[in-house]
């Protein structure tokens, strides 16, 4: 997937939820990986204003500093943290074949350091 912002939320749940019916599995699990040490997935509302929300909260509790090493090599060590802080996946259950979301969650994968011309994500179902 292509990203286009800094950061940026987008949202997998229906391409996720494809893969879960293709796969025919009833009861199991899940999971969803993003390859990459400057994104994250995260299960939340998607809903606009909360995304927007989402995004400034991530830049405030992850601001760029001079003096963080890893700014000496690429300068994005505040999208490595927000990355490492965040996590590289999530866990779904599948549950009579569909993905055992609320009425509210989506699944997200955000972009802490775009815009990017690849993203790679992973979805693993496992289960029969
Ligand atoms: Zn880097």
């Amino acid at each position: 997937m292509e990203t286009h912002d800094k950061r940026e939320l987008v949202d997998l749940t229906a391409g996720v939820a494809e893969a879960v019916k293709e796969s025919g599995v009833k009861g199991g699990i899940c999971v969803v990986y993003s390859m990459h040490t400057t994104g994250a997935i995260i299960i939340n509302e998607n809903e606009e204003g909360l995304l927007r929300d989402v995004l400034v909260k991530v830049a405030e509790d992850f601001p760029r500093r001079g003096t963080w090493l890893h700014n000496l090599v690429d300068d994005n060590a505040q999208s490595h943290l927000a990355g490492a802080y965040l996590g590289p996946s999530v866990t779904v259950p599948v549950e009579g074949g569909s993905l055992a979301l609320g009425e509210f969650q989506s699944v997200f994968f955000l972009e802490l350091d775009g815009p990017r011309p690849e993203r790679k994500v992973i979805v693993e179902i496992v289960g029969e």
